[in-house]
């Protein structure tokens, strides 16, 4: 298919060249010898490993062929689909015997997993008999090639090598998972442009077209998420699969393959600090096993390798980490990428794409034969750790914890159902209890602290999990020096405090009459029969409340916002309650509303009289008619892709919300008269939205337009030439960012005796923050805020911070907290606590007859930032009607 690209015309090319140092000859594992009843690549797709970037359909063909040559050792299945429709692989690999039994197999690792109760002679039994389990997950950065390929070279070896003694260990003693690419979407796209992009002959130039990918890129899936970080999350289809595949297997050892920068060498654990506290000895003292086993292998090859640096292991949503939380050794495996067939690395070598697909075969094949030597105690410590977790919970001052139903009962139902989903055992109270002096209500939700997944619970629940101090301490040197931190992802995650989910703690088991919590995304819904009523219904608001607006006025339901708190029969109603009148809508809108409430868990209640005790009259002017928006989402450059997928996923597909998606260079061509809303992900739009299209953009806000902003396309909204938003970016010193005027301030500054003030620079931004959690206070009053309460946590990351805008201008709807309650989670560095104190998260600023609303932050966060993402979607829906 890709003749034109062959490995003739690589050799050729490349073997003219002085700066060919790596050798296409260098055989893939020495000595290998190959049952040629086991089809090679080349016979079954066209190019030999490494002569090509392998397609993912040609993966697909490939590993059937594999299957059906030989079918008593493999097992191969599709696990998920991705949003695109391509299939998710997983070929299982393991001795004949044991495929016949893997059934069985499956179910004793399952046992395994659950000690409570295994009578110590059973426990002997599994951790005789039991393979270790190794999955080799390959490629979840779509454009980190070289891991699919080595993934099929792998399946290969492990199938055809004949009279290997490593081989032969891994059929007898481990089953091998191997997962050949975690994000197919994300490598047709790489493949698309690279293929594209290609000289006629191979061009190893870093910066010319085939490695030069344009926007979006090939790292991320459809919704151009970094799937890497949505294990806890399981936001994307992709991840849900793979939560699956752990849970049906718990892994013992897993390695998620990736590809670096060209120039660096080859990353393998042990990992960089910080390191997740939750982790036990035997883990760490795993990363070592490892470790050293791969540098024995690439020590005798020659290659270069790196361990301790850059990668750490704290955050519990990477695909290496997120398995450790179950008791696995998890690894993350980093080689350099060619970006395409070869690539010119600065110390004068020319690397080929064969070169990753090499190393990275031999680093797999290497940890599962260290793995499988090491069967018994690898088997033993998993028990152990399943064991020790449930003693440690017992131990805990927390036994359990219990998630309280709160103001909007559908996101607490959300979080129970996240954790259920991922292993984590989770009970519906079916009755009132107490915690201490403390009444919770039936529908609360119960998690123990003492489960065998107790370490995840303990990462996914806990408000804060601690980097260690020196490790800290080295950062603020760094800081000091202008030197960037090392810290490689955010530093809070804590799923109550995103959700909004309050948590209390109990030191005691709860006995209360509880029913498990269905572990599965398409597990279905509690039924909920809505009566006929007189007057209509009203559903307080919250995310399901949210979500089934979104479709009920998609549906033609006409569905009102009341604009004020309100008493009836006894109850008392937050701002932003919806109303639906049964006089102008659908004759069977009882039978509609069962149907949507039941799907979206949403509370819906008939009244028959509209006759308030206190508060907005149900007829006032103050309650507003919420029509289907029409949302035109900005996409492409200069977007940040990050944070436009997250947006585009959030509305389209957690919120089921129609969007037309937008490139931002064809803004002049739209009519936005059209939309309703528009949405500017995070991005710096001065070169993009200006002259006519800026000057149609406000005339479109005047006449009734809710403009939505987020994280750096506020910060564009916010500047002078933009005028959009009457407020200003900060400076680190807490002064407006704003272009100096006539003299350098820091004219005669060389004259100081003050070294370490000479030095300082005059306009800094702030300092970055890595990625926290902080308490913001909730302006109640507000339609922006229905389904909030007075305090909700925000995602903080990156050196934003943005002046609260003047009662004249708007209103600073959610804000900082105080300095005591700032940080409600993960590391903010102390003087930007104080730069933060008090300052604006989501402004609104009428203008005309509509709206600005900016978000300081992307409210949309990762997909996981439920309580600011339903103040996203009050801005999306409830904009346009009020
Ligand atoms: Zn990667």
């Amino acid at each position: 298919m890709h003749a034109r690209f062959s490995l003739a015309l690589v050799v050729a090319a490349l073997a003219a060249s002085p700066l060919f140092a790596q050798t296409q000859d260098e055989p893939f594992w020495p000595g290998a010898q190959y049952d040629p009843k086991i089809p090679t690549l080349k016979q079954v797709v066209g190019h030999d490993h490494g002569a090509e970037i392998s397609s993912p359909d040609q993966i697909g063909t490939y590993l059937r062929a594999l299957a059906q040559a030989a079918p008593e050792r493999t097992r191969l299945v599709e696990y998920a689909r991705t949003y695109e429709g391509r299939p998710l692989w997983l070929l299982v690999v393991g001795s004949a015997d044991r495929i016949a039994r893997l059934d069985q197999v499956k179910a004793d690792i399952r046992r395994a997993a659950d000690p409570r109760g295994l009578a110590p002679a059973d426990a002997d039994r599994l951790v005789a008999s039991l393979p270790v389990v190794v999955w080799l997950v390959h490629g979840v950065h779509g454009n980190e090639i070289s891991s699919g390929d080595a993934a099929l070279l792998e399946a290969y070896h492990l199938l055809a090598a004949r009279g290997d003694a490593g081989v032969d260990t891994v059929l007898r003693d481990a089953l091998v998972l191997i997962d050949p690419m975690q994000n197919p979407d994300g490598r047709a796209r790489f493949l698309f442009q690279n293929l594209q992009g290609r000289a006629a002959t191979p061009d190893p130039a870093p910066y010319n077209a085939e490695h030069d990918e344009p926007w979006p890129g090939g790292r991320s899936n459809h919704y151009l998420f970094d799937m890497n970080r949505d294990w806890f999350a399981q936001s994307q289809p992709e991840t849900r699969g793979r939560i699956k595949v752990a849970l049906e297997y718990f892994p013992q050892v897993n390695v998620d393959l990736h590809e670096q920068g060209g120039n660096n060498s080859y990353y393998f654990a042990p990992p960089a600090d910080p390191i997740n506290p939750y982790l036990t000895k035997a883990q760490r003292d795993g990363f070592d096993l490892f470790g050293r086993a791969n540098a024995a292998r690439f020590d005798e090859r020659g290659w270069a390798y790196y361990i301790r640096e850059v990668y750490d292991a704290f955050y519990p949503g990477y695909g290496d980490s997120w398995p450790m939380m179950h008791g696995s050794i998890g690894m993350t495996y980093e080689q350099a990428s060619a970006r395409a067939l070869s690539f010119a690395r600065t110390d004068g070598t020319v690397m080929t794409f064969r070169d990753g697909v090499m190393h990275h075969f031999n680093a797999a094949i290497t940890t599962a034969v260290t793995a499988a030597r090491n069967r018994e105690t690898l088997v033993r410590n998993f028990l152990e750790f399943r064991r020790s977790a449930v003693i440690e919970g017992e131990k805990s001052p927390t036994r359990e914890y219990v998630l309280l139903p709160g103001h909007d009962p559908s996101r607490a139902a959300a979080l129970a159902r996240n954790l259920a989903t991922q292993g984590i055992e989770v009970r519906r109270a079916d009755e009132a209890f107490a915690v201490g002096t403390r009444k919770v209500p039936a529908g609360a939700y119960l998690v123990s602290n003492a489960q065998p997944a107790g370490r995840l619970v303990r990462n996914l629940l806990e408000p804060d999990t601690k980097q260690d101090a020196p490790f800290i301490a080295r950062q603020e040197e760094r800081r000091k020096r202008r030197q960037p931190d090392q810290i490689y992802d955010i530093t809070a995650w804590s799923l109550p405090l995103m959700f909004d989910v309050e948590v209390a703690t109990s030191a005691a088991a709860i006995t209360a009459k509880a029913t498990p919590v269905a572990a599965a995304y398409d597990a279905p819904m509690t039924p909920r029969t809505v009566p006929a009523a007189k007057v209509g219904y009203l559903l307080p608001w919250g995310a399901a409340a949210a979500a089934l607006t979104v479709e009920a006025t998609a549906q033609g339901i006409r569905v009102h916002s009341v604009g004020g708190s309100f008493t009836l029969g006894g109850r008392t109603y937050p701002i932003g309650t919806a109303l639906i009148r049964t006089a102008g809508n659908p004759a069977d809108l009882a039978q509609r509303l069962s149907a949507l409430a039941t799907k979206h868990g949403a509370e819906v209640v008939p009244i028959d009289s509209a006759y308030i005790e206190s508060g907005t009259s149900l007829g006032s002017n103050d309650v507003a008619f919420v029509k289907a928006p029409r949302v035109l989402l900005v996409w492409d450059q200069p977007t940040s892709s990050l944070s436009a997928g997250w947006t585009r996923w959030a509305l389209e597909r957690r919120y089921g919300q129609k969007t037309t998606t937008v490139r931002a260079g064809s803004l002049g061509r739209v009519n936005f008269a059209d939309f309703d809303v528009v949405v500017l992900p995070s991005g710096t739009y001065g070169d993009a939205i200006g002259g006519a299209v800026l000057s149609r953009l406000k005339d479109w806000i005047r006449l009734g337009g809710t403009l939505i902003t987020l994280a750096d396309a506020t910060r564009w909204a916010a500047t002078s030439a933009a005028g959009l938003l009457d407020t200003n970016a900060l400076l680190k010193d807490g002064k407006p960012d704003v272009p100096p005027s006539g003299t350098s301030a820091n004219a005669g500054a060389s004259a100081t005796a003050d070294f370490d003030k000479a030095i300082q620079p005059d306009r800094e931004r702030p300092d970055f923050q890595p990625g926290a959690l902080l308490r913001a206070t909730v302006d109640v009053d507000h339609w922006l805020s229905a389904g909030a309460d007075a305090e909700t946590q925000v995602v903080i990351e990156g050196a934003r911070v943005f002046a609260p805008i003047k009662l004249n201008a708007g209103r600073n709807v959610v804000y900082y907290a105080d300095k005591e309650h700032l940080v409600a989670s993960g590391l903010i560095w102390p003087e930007g606590q104080d730069l933060l104190v008090r300052k604006a998260y989501l402004m609104h600023q009428p203008m005309g007859q509509g709206h600005v609303i900016g978000f300081a932050e992307d409210a949309t966060y990762r997909g996981y930032a439920e309580a600011t993402m339903l103040l996203f979607m009050n801005a999306v829906l409830l904009g346009p009607a009020y």
